[in-house]
């Protein structure tokens, strides 16, 4: 449960916003855009949705949407209104002509639903021109400052458990070893968490350094314990791909012979969990409150259990790290 800010309503509410999606997509989108919309018409505010993120903003590809507009969509994977990587609003002319686009419309505010490269667009555009911008945190990641959890990670570390429970099957048949690799890009939100849920032998997170030898020695000794030679190593796939098929190379010249599962794109897809319907339910109302109560430039987000906003160039300059002591237990769990 969440706590939600009473907040009322300014002189300045919008009579028309748009909202879209931009960056990698995840699971909650689409309760996001269903809370953005409902919560606008209840407030007599018309409310379009833009395709494509900025790339449909920038050529005014967008329509008015109505609250059947987002029946049934609240337990649906990605988004409805689509999402896409646009280079060309890092460009403040490009960012100028979707100002325009917006006024031209009576437009007054735009709710952005992304990751941070998505949220440092939202703050440009604002900083630069006359538009009012809300964010709302949609990355599987996690590794958005400003919110303790964001819109999908939820799903996609669920997601991640299902596949590894089922290669955990074959693992103990076979007694073989496996490097699961999950998404988390620089960060190892997804990778701790689920190697706890799943009871992994070990987590490689990019946040902590680790040498193969050294990944060796633990499961030597492992073996010597008797614990046998069957495992689930969750590796965080790191900034550049091909990380885990290296260390598989490196584990294979100390006879170890490991096998590789990538999970790749499944853990961004699916229904979303219950947890990320209600996160991104309530996010989504609660980017039209702020936005009626004149909050500009912020990304709603929750903090220990309560709804609150953080100004969107402290979401670009502050890194959310990985709990050490959450690490730290999850080591003491595996051994
Ligand atoms: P995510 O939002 O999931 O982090 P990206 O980093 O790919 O995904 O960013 C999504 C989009 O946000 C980009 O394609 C671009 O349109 C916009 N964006 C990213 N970084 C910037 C930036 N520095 N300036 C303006 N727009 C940006």
């Amino acid at each position: 449960m969440y706590e939600i800010p009473n907040l009322q309503s300014s002189d300045s509410k919008p009579s028309a916003i748009a909202v879209l999606t931009s960056g990698g997509d995840s699971p909650g989108m689409n309760p996001a855009i269903r809370g953005v919309v409902r919560a606008a018409l209840h407030q007599g505010i018309k409310v379009y949705g833009v395709n494509k993120g900025y790339s449909g903003l920038i050529i005014g590809d967008m329509a008015e949407m109505d609250s059947a507009s987002v029946t049934n969509i609240v337990q649906r994977g990605g988004t409805l209104l689509k999402s896409d990587r646009c280079l060309a609003f890092k460009d403040p002319a490009v960012r100028y002509q979707a100002a325009e686009v917006l006024k031209e419309k009576g437009i007054e505010g735009l709710v952005v639903i992304g990751g941070d490269g998505s949220l440092t667009g939202a703050h440009l555009l604002t900083q630069e021109n006359d538009i009012k911008v809300i964010g709302l945190p949609g990355t599987i990641d996690n590794d958005i400052y400003g919110t303790d959890d964001t819109i999908g990670f939820d799903t996609a570390v669920n997601t991640a458990l299902d596949a590894i429970d089922k290669i955990r099957d074959t693992a103990l048949s076979h007694e073989n070893l496996f490097l699961v690799e999950v998404m988390g890009r620089n960060s190892g939100f997804i990778a701790t968490h689920v190697g706890i849920a799943c009871g992994a032998e070990m987590i490689i997170a990019p946040e902590y350094e680790i040498q193969a030898e050294s990944i060796c020695f633990q499961l030597a000794n492992n073996r010597l314990q008797g614990k046998g030679s069957s495992g689930i190593i969750v590796v965080a796939e790191g900034p550049k791909p091909g990380l885990t098929t290296h260390l598989a190379k490196q584990l294979n010249q100390h006879q170890l012979d490991p096998k590789v599962c990538i999970l790749g794109h499944i853990q961004r897809g699916g229904s979303p969990s219950g947890h990320d319907r209600v996160l991104a339910s309530c996010l989504g109302a609660s980017a039209v409150d702020y936005l009626c109560a004149g909050f500009n430039d912020v990304m709603i987000g929750v903090r220990n259990g309560k709804i609150t906003e953080t100004p969107l160039h402290q979401i670009i300059e502050k890194n959310k790290k990985l709990d050490n002591r959450l690490f730290e237990r999850a080591q003491l769990l595996h051994k």
